[in-house]
This record gives C-alpha cells, structure tokens and sequence, in this order.
C-alpha cells in the first residue's frame, strides 16, 4: 500500500518525502524546477495577477523557456466574479492560456468563483481535451453533474475550506473517487492532516484514499509514474 499522499496544489514547500507535491510558481522566477526532489511545478497567470499590473505576456514568455522537466500543468488560471478585475480581460486572458496549455498537451489548474458555466463555455470553443483541475473546488451537486456529465475530463480539487461548507458530506459524495484530489493550497495545514481530516470527517479509510489518489495522479500524469 502506497504511503504516499498527493498535495495536487500547494504554495509551501512540505519537506516530508512521502508527500508528493505541485507547487504554484508564485514569483515567476524559478527556471531550474530540479532542486525539489519530490516537487512538480504548476505556473500560470491566476486573475488575481491583473491588480499587482503583471503583464500576461511575461508570464507567457517565462512558461514558454521553461522546460518540461517538472512543470507539470499550467495554472492557476481562471476565471473570478468576486475579483473588481474586467470580467472580459479575465476571460480573454484565461482563453489565451487555455491555448497555451493546449499548444503543450499539458492539464491546467483552474481557479473558478462563480463562473463555471462562462468557463465551460470557453472550454467548449477551445475544445480542450486535457485534463482540466479544479483547484479549491467550492461547487454545488448541480455544478457537479453539469462538469461530469460533459465531455471534458474534470477532476475537483478540495482543501480545507471545503469542510466548512455546508452539505460538504452530499457534495463529497457526489465527487467520483476517481475525479478527486485534496490539496493544502495557501493554508497553514499540511496534507498529511487534511488527508486524516476528511478521512475523520467522512470515516474514509485513510490508506484507501491515498491509494485511489496515487492512482488518480497517474492517470494524470504517465510519464511521473508514481
Ligand atoms: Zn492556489
């Protein structure tokens, strides 16, 4: 049985070598992804981005030296109504890395707030046929159904703040096992705990979970090969 557990999105280094990662490049600054063993990388133009005038095209150039070696997926990118950003400038620059990570064959992660049906939207005209990660994964049932029953291949990523929703346990159940991740994302919680804390909360067993999600990351990612 597998003792590893997947941290399929995070912003904080875990120096636990049983923990598999994919850390966000926040800082845009890395180019060697060798010197984390155990780390894969994400990097992406989240919408946040917009307010501190970072310019998509930086992001974009610096994606495009990186070499496949450890970047793993592109993301954070999204789409976000909570945000005062340009909802427009939002969606364009969210298509323009959409066709980034289609260009690469890679999956992204999405940061999605009450926008899943623009986003499904904008998934359709580009035909997106990667993986498609929602990180932080906050949706109803009826969201739910919608992104599984569509033809594009989602999975839902959930963090701690999930256990504060109401109706986390429907909701929970209504996640295909083989479609979920947890992730420690900006928390302070390690993955080992959160792990342990849906297992608590939904009287999972902990080993199980590790071993489906060892099994969804491989599906994900072939040629890592957990
Ligand atoms: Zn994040």
């Amino acid at each position: 049985m597998s003792k590893t557990f997947i941290d399929i999105h995070s912003h904080k280094k875990n120096d636990n070598l049983n923990v598999v990662q994919i850390l966000n490049d926040d800082t845009f600054l890395f180019n060697d992804f060798s010197f984390y063993k155990n780390s894969f990388y994400c990097s992406g133009f989240h919408p946040y981005l917009l307010k501190n005038n970072i310019q998509p095209s930086i992001v974009k150039k610096h994606i495009n030296n990186l070499t496949k070696n450890q970047l793993l997926a592109i993301g954070e990118i999204g789409l976000d109504r909570s945000l005062k950003n340009d909802f427009e400038i939002q969606s364009k620059i969210f298509n323009d890395f959409l066709e980034l990570a289609k260009h690469k064959s890679l999956p992204v992660f999405i940061h999605c707030v009450r926008a899943y049906s623009d986003m499904l939207h904008l998934i359709k005209n580009i035909n997106f046929q990667d993986p498609l990660i929602l990180h932080d994964f906050r949706g109803n049932i009826q969201e739910i159904n919608q992104l599984t029953r569509s033809p594009f291949d989602f999975y839902f990523s959930i963090s701690p703040s999930f256990l504060k929703k109401n109706d986390n346990r429907k909701i929970f159940e209504q996640i295909p096992a083989d479609k979920l991740f947890f992730e420690s994302d900006d928390t302070q919680s390690p993955i080992e705990i959160i792990y342990q804390d849906f297992s608590n909360r939904f009287q999972m067993n902990l080993d199980s979970l590790r071993y489906q999600h060892v099994q969804n990351f491989n599906r994900l990612f072939p040629h890592i090969c957990l």
